[in-house]
């Protein structure tokens, strides 16, 4: 037996008892003629001693440990003379009367403390390392704990958890599909599924009403800040269902997260908020409501008093920051610096402070009253020592860049506490989204969303401003301005289907060859059903209070999509292209 106990059980409780560890040298240090060795597993870490009289070949072999060598050690639980209390085995050291070592290591290349001076590069580098630091290992017990939960909760509403494969032809999640040569069908490719879609949606017309699955999913996507290229989603799926069900399954789902895993109850019930609503109050359809400061349009206010930035434009809002009436010129001039950033895009920032004794001063003061400004601060909510903020542009644009700025503001005023969360459902999405770039529909979603029963009419219109109209029962979980999961009622009948991808643009040749399976399934008795899919990397990072999910993923990849520590993607054999028959001309 390598170990009779691990590194984090040991207590007061144990005293006198013989017992042996394994694990990895934290450090060793030597005091008076004592070694003291930290040994640390996944459970914790242990303090062994030698003792200044233990034999020669003791005393020798444990001045020669360095650090993160694996050792298995025997000795006697002893009362420690100067207790660590901020060890859950600070009462007890082991008292050694054999070191055996398992094997050496190198000298890391970055120190393994909860405060490690290793930048991210090289911990990424030697990940596995990395990992055996409190703060990971935590983060992948939280993320197994997650998953458990989640399992259970499933499984006691009769859910099934099936397997779909990794080998498929394209689902259109939006984002580019990773291929991957056949070798034998030369020249063919398969897709790693961006989501598995098509096939859950295929599992309820074979009968399965309840099906989910944590799965990997596969997007080939420019990496924006913490995007992973492989992650995982809680991917689920229901039969005979309507929006209310699956909202009310999930919400349960998530409140049963909180309560178990963090111990924290949620809103009960979740808030909703249409897309349209979120969109014009918060300029996110991910919106933050740990906070107020949402934004309201004033252009009705401001036009016609002879400010032609404002007369020119289609639309008008503002916020109102608590409190930030007595910024200076310079750190007003600083703001505007910052909307005009290309991240947030504005072309310029006007701003009315509120005075604290009630009068108003302004960027705009030639164009506008006393009066005028103070009926602007009524319609934005704002009172006496808020400072104003006011974009304008075209609507939906400027509404996104407030929500930006809405962000931005928050976060130095310290209102996006991570350990509050408020979560909301986002419902009535707009069915489809008119790229004017490539003049056509996209799918807000995806293409499998149903319309609404009551837009049916305008779904099957030619005109744009009534396909524009048509809402679907889509719905978006969002929490503290994370889109963590989202999904629909799908469409679950042959014809209407085919007409989704007209009004995509797909003609019936593509529609056929890419998703003729799909279509031809409805035609053998397919059930309504919906579902949704959370997304599990995100879910875990925000459990854990933070946002960046490459720490809750245990071999994450860089923001090049590289994995630097297997230095992957890399150049592949001749051997293996001949087999494939491909010959390369990178271009
Ligand atoms: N497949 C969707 C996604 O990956 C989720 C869903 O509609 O269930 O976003």
């Amino acid at each position: 037996m390598y170990r009779t106990k691990t590194c984090g059980e040991l207590r007061i409780e144990n005293k006198g008892e013989k017992v042996t560890l394994a694990g990895w040298v934290q450090k060793a240090r030597k005091l008076g003629g004592m070694t003291f060795i930290d040994l640390r597993d996944r459970y914790g870490i242990t303090q062994l001693v030698v003792e200044a009289d233990a034999p020669a070949s003791l005393v020798e072999t444990a001045t020669s440990l360095g650090r993160e060598f694996v050792i298995q050690a025997k000795g006697e639980v002893v009362e420690r003379q100067s207790k660590n209390a901020k060890m859950p085995t600070g009462d007890i050291e082991i008292r050694l009367s054999e070191i055996i070592i398992l094997n050496k290591a190198a000298i890391p290349p970055f120190t393994i403390e909860d405060e490690t001076d290793g930048g991210e590069d090289i911990r990424a580098k030697y990940r596995y390392l990395d990992l055996r630091r409190n703060p990971l290992r935590k983060a992948l017990e939280l993320r197994h704990r997650i998953a458990h939960e989640v399992r259970n909760y499933l499984d006691s509403k009769g859910f099934l958890e099936i397997e779909t494969p990794y080998l498929i032809k394209s689902t259109p999640e939006g984002a580019r599909d990773f291929v991957v040569p056949s070798r034998m069908n030369p020249g063919q490719f398969y897709a790693l599924p961006q989501s598995p879609q098509t096939f859950k949606q295929l599992l309820m017309v074979a009968g399965y009403d309840r099906y989910f699955q944590i799965v990997r999913c596969f997007r080939d996507e420019d990496l924006r800040a913490d995007r992973q290229p492989e992650f995982t989603q809680i991917d689920c799926e229901m039969s005979f269902v309507e929006q209310e069900d699956v909202l009310d399954m999930f919400e349960g789902m998530m409140r049963t997260l909180f309560k178990n895993v963090l111990d924290v109850e949620i809103a009960n019930p979740i808030p909703r908020m249409s897309w349209y609503d979120a969109m014009d109050r918060y300029g996110s359809d991910k919106p933050d409501i740990r906070f107020g400061m949402t934004i309201h349009e004033i252009t009705g206010l401001v036009q016609g008093h002879g400010f032609g930035v404002f007369d020119s434009v289609p639309y008008v809002g503002a916020i109102a920051v608590e409190g930030m009436a007595g910024a200076s010129r310079k750190e007003t001039d600083a703001l505007t610096e910052w909307v005009k950033r290309p991240q947030v895009g504005a072309k310029g920032l006007v701003y009315i402070k509120v005075n604290e004794d009630g009068s108003f001063k302004s960027s705009v003061d030639k164009f506008y009253t006393p009066e005028d400004l103070k009926a602007i601060a009524g319609a934005v909510e704002a009172k006496a020592g808020d400072l104003i903020l006011v974009l304008c542009g075209e609507k939906r644009r400027t509404q996104t860049q407030l929500g930006v700025l809405r962000l931005e503001m928050a976060g130095r005023k310290g209102l996006r506490d991570p350990k509050v969360f408020a979560p909301l459902w986002i419902v009535d999405f707009p069915l489809l989204e008119w790229d004017d770039e490539t003049q056509r529909f996209y799918a807000m979603h995806h293409p499998f969303t149903a319309p609404k029963p009551e837009h049916e009419a305008w779904f099957y219109s030619d005109k744009k401003e009534d396909l524009e109209r048509v809402c679907a029962n889509a719905y978006d979980f969002v929490l503290n301005g994370n889109e963590l999961g989202g999904g629909s009622i799908r469409i679950h009948n042959a014809d209407m289907q085919k007409r989704m991808f007209e009004v995509l643009g797909i003609g019936p040749e593509e529609a056929e060859y890419k998703f003729g399976f799909i279509i031809n399934a409805f035609r053998y008795g397919a059930p309504p059903h919906g579902g949704l899919a959370f997304g599990f990397d995100r879910t875990v990072a925000l459990f854990g209070g933070s946002e960046t999910i490459r720490d809750y993923i245990a071999f994450p990849k860089n923001n090049q999509g590289r994995d630097v520590m297997i230095d992957s993607p890399s150049q592949i054999d001749q051997t293996q292209l001949d087999e494939l028959q491909i010959s390369l001309a990178l271009k």
